[in-house]
């Protein structure tokens, strides 16, 4: 899995600066359920191919959930990885209920681990798929999006969870496939996105993607609204390539792909940062079969396949190589395993063995792993500075939460235009226009969108909205929050309400 990030991270393991290549520290996390047991098999294999790795043992998880550390990780574990600049993490377990935090969420944000890279193959005929030809590469932006965690309950009601996309975030991430597809002589590049509903966020997402697209003119692209993508890709999985997308799209989307390609047991998963990469498998920690030895190590072992990333391309190979072997001889573990494929039924372990007695060879039926060289360091662009717009107040919009009709209340908020140089515009619930002239039919919640503009020149600020709270509080409005609205440089920055 070729998915290494700036050539400075890789300068110290160079094979071409240093005689000897370096060894490299690993922080390695033995994780949950059948962590320990998959993380044995796939060190073992990395062992026996000769990778020049230090392991570096690092505790999180369930253990130090259940000691009382809501965060999953201890303080002392920082210091370690952030020394290693490599982490290689079994599946934890995350405690029902108690308030515990996603141990990988606050990984991927708290390193910058901002590219969540997925590559999904099929292996027919040896492991029985639908799509024989799909080799397809998610790249999911890892750190933004409805994944922010910024959540509200703002009425009776209504709940709201913020999504959140950066210009910064969303260039880091296209160029990032832009650059992994180049370096891995990939053809196409494909963006999935819903700018045709969030046109200000997912447009951005878009339009960036659009706009690095240009500097990458030996790349096909194309861009696919996610439902009718997600839709093709489950059908017709062959026609991609390398996708890109946003957090929650990407998240759904991979773990589609993962399941057509044959099992969730298979995908390894990189999560890189400028400074910091974390390699692990798609599959949670499978407490249902922990300890019994029946897991299959491969989604483990192929992200260990980070060896390229550390400048050990050799043993990477060695590793990849031997292990389509074993899989093509049939040697299988009981989630793959097939009475007119396998030949043999085997635990983690003695799998992992097959795989080490195949150390050397390659497969026969199944294409070699990366046969033509690809691959390589790829840089990570920082990404462009963005000149200061222009920005301008025109309004706001404020949030109410109220039994009541959209009648009564803009005769309410109205009641304001006497004190405050703004006129209320329109009211909408749940993002459809209610005010003025509201269809009968459209049902309401208690929780209204009121649109306030400024009059023209009338020099409307901060304080200006200020007192237009003000006013509206001693009117006994309930408002629960309010929205800025701004032009950018003369362009609106705010949606309009459905059927405004
Ligand atoms: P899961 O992926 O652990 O298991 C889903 C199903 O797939 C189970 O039937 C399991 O037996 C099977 N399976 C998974 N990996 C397998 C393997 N390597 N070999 C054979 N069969 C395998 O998903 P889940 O049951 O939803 O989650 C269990 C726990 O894992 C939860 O606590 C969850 O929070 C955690 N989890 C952790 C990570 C991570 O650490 N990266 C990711 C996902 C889920």
């Amino acid at each position: 899995m070729n998915v290494q990030p700036s050539r400075s991270n890789l300068a110290k393991s160079d094979p071409e600066n240093d005689a000897e290549p370096a060894r490299k520290m690993v922080a390695v996390a033995h994780g949950d359920g059948i962590g320990p047991e998959i993380m044995e098999a796939s060190l073992r294999v990395l062992e026996a191919a000769g990778a020049r790795m230090d392991v570096v043992p690092i505790e999180v998880g369930e253990s130090v959930y259940l000691s009382g550390n809501t965060s999953g990780i201890g303080a002392d574990t920082w210091d370690k990885i952030r020394e290693a600049g490599l982490i290689y993490k079994a599946p934890i377990t995350t405690p029902q209920g108690g308030g515990y935090k996603s141990l990988n969420v606050t990984l991927r944000k708290s390193l910058g681990l901002f590219a969540n890279v997925r590559p999904c193959v099929a292996y027919a005929p040896v492991i029985e798929t639908l799509h024989p030809d799909m080799n397809v590469v998610v790249v999911r932006e890892n750190e933004e999006d409805l994944y922010a965690g910024i959540e509200h309950r703002q009425t009776d009601d209504v709940y709201q969870c913020l999504k959140l996309v950066s210009r910064p975030g969303c260039e880091k991430i296209v160029r990032y496939a832009f650059e992994y597809a180049r370096v891995n002589g990939r053809k196409k590049v494909s963006c999935f996105s819903k700018d045709n509903i969030m046109k200000l966020t997912d447009g951005l997402f878009h339009k960036v993607f659009d706009e690095i697209a240009a500097e990458y003119p030996e790349i096909e692209t194309d861009h696919w609204i996610i439902d009718i993508g997600a839709a093709m890709l489950a059908d017709r999985p062959e026609v991609f390539d390398v996708i890109v997308t946003s957090n929650l799209y990407g998240d759904i989307v991979s773990d589609i792909t993962s399941q057509i390609s044959g099992s969730v047991g298979l995908g390894p998963s990189a999560n890189i940062g400028q400074h910091v990469a974390m390699f692990e498998a798609i599959h949670g920690s499978a407490p249902d079969i922990a300890g019994k030895d029946i897991a299959n190590p491969s989604g483990l072992l192929l992200a260990g396949v980070m060896l390229e990333h550390i400048g050990q391309q050799d043993v990477a190979l060695k590793v990849q190589n031997a292990w389509l072997k074993t899989i093509e001889d049939g040697i299988h573990t009981p989630d793959i395993h097939d009475d007119e494929m396998s030949t043999e039924k085997v635990g983690t372990q003695a799998f992992a063995d097959a795989v080490i007695a195949r150390l050397g060879q390659v497969p026969e039926k199944l294409p070699q792993a990366n046969p033509d060289g690809r691959g390589g360091a790829i840089e990570i662009v920082p990404p462009k500075p963005q000149p200061v717009a222009v920005k301008e107040l025109v309004g706001v919009d404020v949030f109410v939460h109220a039994r009541t009709s959209p009648d009564d209340l803009a005769k309410l908020l109205r009641q304001a235009e006497h004190s405050v140089d703004v006129k209320l515009e329109m009211i909408s619930n749940r993002g459809v226009k209610v005010w003025p002239d509201a269809l009968p039919e459209t049902f309401c919640t208690d929780h209204w969108r009121c649109r306030f503009m400024a009059v023209p020149d009338s020099g409307f600020d901060a304080q200006a909205v200020v007192t237009l709270l003000s006013v509206l509080a001693s009117s006994g409005v309930d408002f629960i929050k309010t929205e800025h609205l701004y032009t950018f440089d003369g362009e609106r920055g705010y949606s309009l309400g459905q059927g405004q």
